[in-house]
């Protein structure tokens, strides 16, 4: 992707980007890929512009700094779809239901719990991601590859929570690819048609190995601000 001085036109041009790699793609009758513009870090005065000129679906990762961001933006633009990208603690589970449309991290029974029960009691229109650590890595969060097709029937059908699909962030420094294929294996084995897959240095493998939803932060907005929203 060419890099243009501002968020708007490197939004733009990454949606046609991604239109040319789906179309020459396996996938290319199914829905378009989902562009979710990761915020994180930047502020209003440099989101909005991208609403105005007509992007929807957001990404942020603190639901504190969500919270902070995003109150007043919702109330302006009722269209926009906010998804949760980061780690969910159960203390936050209100407000974030509160706040985001999508939770792409579900990863693990109590948190599953938590949610599928103030969803079904506020009958709440929110879908869920669960999210899976590929790579096993200790330090990320997400279930175990072995331990996934338990944990979505689980989810489903004894927790009745709303799963969409699947949600992975592949190790650092390993082939993507590799990771992107497992977690489509274990969505279709599952009946799961979304896949939140692929992030701006590797979207367009993520593409072409079935992703329905790219996070995309820096490719968007440049480097990450240091701005505080405590
Ligand atoms: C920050 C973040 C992204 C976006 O990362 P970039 O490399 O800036 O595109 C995507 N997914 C998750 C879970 C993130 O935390």
């Amino acid at each position: 992707m060419t890099f243009s001085e501002n968020p708007r036109d490197r939004l733009q041009k990454l949606n046609e980007e991604v239109i040319s790699i789906q179309s020459a793609s396996y996938k290319s009758n199914s829905e378009p890929v989902k562009v979710v513009a990761v915020s994180k870090t930047h502020g209003p005065e440099v989101i909005e512009p991208l609403i105005k000129a007509g992007h929807t679906i957001f990404g942020e990762n603190r639901v504190q700094e969500a919270n902070a961001k995003w109150s007043d933006l919702r109330a302006r633009y009722p269209k926009i779809e906010l998804h949760l990208i980061g780690a969910l603690q159960r203390n936050k589970v209100t407000l974030a239901l509160k706040l985001f449309d999508v939770i792409e991290t579900i990863d693990r029974l109590s948190l599953a719990r938590a949610v599928a029960s103030h969803i079904n009691s506020e009958k709440l229109g929110t879908k869920c991601f669960i999210q899976v650590n590929t790579g096993e890595e200790p330090q990320k969060s997400g279930v175990a590859p072995k331990d996934a097709d338990e944990f979505i029937s689980k989810c489903i059908s004894d927790l009745g929570l709303p799963v969409v699909g699947l949600m992975c962030i592949p190790p650092s420094n390993e082939e993507a690819s590799l990771h992107f294929a497992l977690l489509r294996q274990i969505a279709d084995r599952n009946n799961l048609k979304e896949l939140s897959m692929g992030m701006s240095a590797d979207y367009s493998t993520a593409i072409e190995f079935g992703a329905t939803h790219i996070r995309v932060g820096s490719g968007i907005f440049g480097p990450r601000s240091d701005y505080n929203f405590k």
